[in-house]
């Protein structure tokens, strides 16, 4: 490895800045997203000038989010840098994204001089951020002497991708990243960590009482998460899937690990199998409000439930679970398929042909939909004209979040590719656009496609700058119904907007151009699919801005329910009224 360290003078010295970033490189990190300012800037400088890509942001949630989407693509940590006290806090939503999302990232922080927060004497930017970050992290550690550098980075590492993946903060003061220590003694406290993530395999017994279920069931169903697509072992799920023939349905980010297309997807027959199943397996998907926790009537209050996955906590959180397989999903699915004999487990073909035909009538309804094109521009058109378009293009990473943006495009746009679509998530959150999208372009090197509601794009928009700047291929789809949710509420006492208005005349295509890169404006389908085959075809960044008919969409999207049925929801009256 080659140093940073200055080895030029008689009596070599070195300081925690080149001990950090030695550190990183020692455990093979390439890539560091972050904003900088005091203490890091020259953490930041150094990294870049040791080898260490630096994409500089214009806020450290964006950061952030960059560093956690990183994780989940590579299976290594992603690194976000920040400054202390609010830049800190400005990473902390990501930070506890990731951890919720099971995503290893490590965010490191500069902070102020301890003795001084300790006794809240009132420093620059004073903050106890380990206490802080503490609840939001998978585990968080402060590093207090120079010469526990190496120790710090090579714990947050281990922690941030062993077991079940997560955020890990890491504190260091400005006083050790400035101090000077001999340099043979400083590299001789660096560490490589070996295996951070190793293998996890279930005892026997419980995969063969996992087989013996799935061998027994009438109605088998297999449900991906991105727990699954995150564990690459795409060819031992496939070949698992396929040898059973059992009908699997995808999480979002499942999407693609087998392509959408595939005969034994039950995705268009999801609310049926998901009744229906009496044996299900769920492989890196948590029984969480996204799968209604398991819950009658969604599902079969008589199913039986396989969950595979490395957080033995996470068994029987919801529902019972009748065969925990605790595991790393590779293991489990090897030992799966050693154990089980030829023929045991295979899926009824009365349950596959009653999927297949519920599948089939889906498919022609949502066909019959997607012929309409009515004017002006509906989510579904706009998103139509996109699906069309990326069919040429399966190479493309989907960046996607909204509410109607977030739920059409999840339905309409099919993925073929393994860990090419990366969205909303757990928690649903919005921001995540042009972070995860800059991610996937800097990590993969392939082209990319921000499918954003105009307000999710808002909370992140200042990044087109850092797309633009790095000229990354990032392509991003505004759908502009000049609302959250819709735009055509409205305040009865006519003064302020509503407080889900926004500008339905807001040209997002105009902000990407004040940056040097390329806009579009789209009113129809066509416009939308002749600008998306231009823009990737051009390579580089573009923003092509779709106007949506503002009636358009429902409020809260799919997930409208979850709103408090109060006597007043969605129907405030006037006083005058
Ligand atoms: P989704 O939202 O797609 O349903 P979740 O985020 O709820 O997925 O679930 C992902 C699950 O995958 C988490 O419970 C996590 O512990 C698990 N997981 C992550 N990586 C692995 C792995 N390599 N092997 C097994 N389980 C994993």
């Amino acid at each position: 490895m080659t140093t940073s360290t200055l080895q030029t003078a008689e009596n070599p010295r070195t300081d925690g800045y080149h001990l950090a970033v030695d550190a990183l490189k020692l455990n093979d990190i390439q890539t560091i997203y972050g904003v900088v300012g005091i203490p890091i800037t020259d953490l930041a400088r150094l990294a870049q000038a040791s080898g260490i890509r630096y994409l500089g942001f214009r806020h450290e949630s964006d950061a952030g989010h960059a560093a956690a989407a990183a994780g989940f693509l590579t299976k290594k940590p992603g690194v976000c840098l920040t400054v202390s006290a609010p830049g800190f806090l400005n990473g902390l939503v990501a930070l506890a994204n990731a951890t919720r999302n099971c995503f290893p990232m490590i965010q490191i922080s500069g902070s102020s001089e301890r003795h001084l927060v300790d006794l809240k004497q009132g420093d620059y930017e004073e903050l106890d951020q380990l206490a802080a970050a503490e609840p939001f992290a998978k585990a968080a550690y402060r590093v207090s002497r120079v010469e526990d550098i190496g120790l710090g980075i090579a714990r947050a590492i281990r922690t941030a991708v062993s077991g079940r993946p997560g955020g890990v903060y890491l504190d260091i003061p400005a006083a050790v990243l400035g101090e000077v220590v001999d340099a043979a003694a400083g590299a001789a406290t660096l560490r490589r960590v070996v295996d951070p993530a190793p293998r996890q395999l279930p005892a026997p017994e419980a995969v063969d009482r996992a087989i013996e279920l799935l061998a027994g069931a009438q109605r088998p169903l297999v449900v991906l998460g991105k727990g699954a697509a995150y564990a690459q072992a795409d060819d031992q799920i496939r070949e698992f899937v396929e040898s059973t023939g059992i009908p699997y349905v995808p999480m979002s980010m499942a999407k693609g690990l087998l392509p959408d297309g595939h005969p034994q997807s039950a995705a268009t027959a999801r609310s049926l199998a998901l009744r229906r199943s009496d044996v299900v397996m769920l492989v890196g998907a948590r029984l969480n409000w996204l799968l209604n926790h398991g819950q009658a009537p969604q599902w079969n209050p008589d199913a039986k439930f396989i969950q595979v996955d490395i957080a033995p906590e996470e068994m029987d959180s919801n529902q019972p679970i009748a065969a925990p397989l605790v595991g790393d999903i590779g293991s489990v699915f090897d030992l799966l398929a050693e154990r089980a004999k030829p023929g045991q487990i295979a899926a009824p073909a009365a349950w596959r042909d009653e999927l297949a035909a519920r599948s089939a009538r889906n498919v022609a309804k949502m066909a019959e939909r997607l012929k309409a094109d009515p004017h002006p521009m509906q989510f579904i058109g706009a998103l139509k004209a996109v699906r069309d378009v990326l069919h040429e293009h399966p190479e493309v990473y989907l960046v996607n979040e909204g509410a109607n943006a977030l739920d059409t495009a999840r339905n309409v746009i099919d993925m073929q590719v393994p860990r090419h679509r990366l969205d909303s998530g757990t928690w649903g959150v919005m921001g995540i656009g042009m972070g995860y999208a800059i991610a996937a372009a800097v990590e993969k090197g392939a082209p990319v496609v921000a499918v954003e509601g105009d307000s999710a794009f808002g909370f992140s928009g200042m990044e087109l700058e850092t797309i633009c700047r790095y000229q990354l291929p990032v392509v991003t789809v505004v759908l502009n119904n000049g609302g959250v949710y819709r735009g055509d509420d409205v305040n009865p006492l006519e003064t302020d907007p509503s407080p889900t208005t926004l500008m339905p005349e807001a040209r997002h295509d105009q902000m990407i151009e004040a940056f040097g890169g390329k806009g579009y404006r789209a009113t129809t389908p066509a416009d939308v699919a002749a600008a998306l085959t231009d823009a990737l075809a051009a390579g580089g960044p573009a923003l092509i801005d779709c106007a949506i008919d503002p009636s358009a969409g429902t409020e809260s999207g799919h997930i409208a329910h979850l709103n408090p049925k109060g006597i007043t929801v969605g129907n405030i009256a006037s006083p005058e009224q």
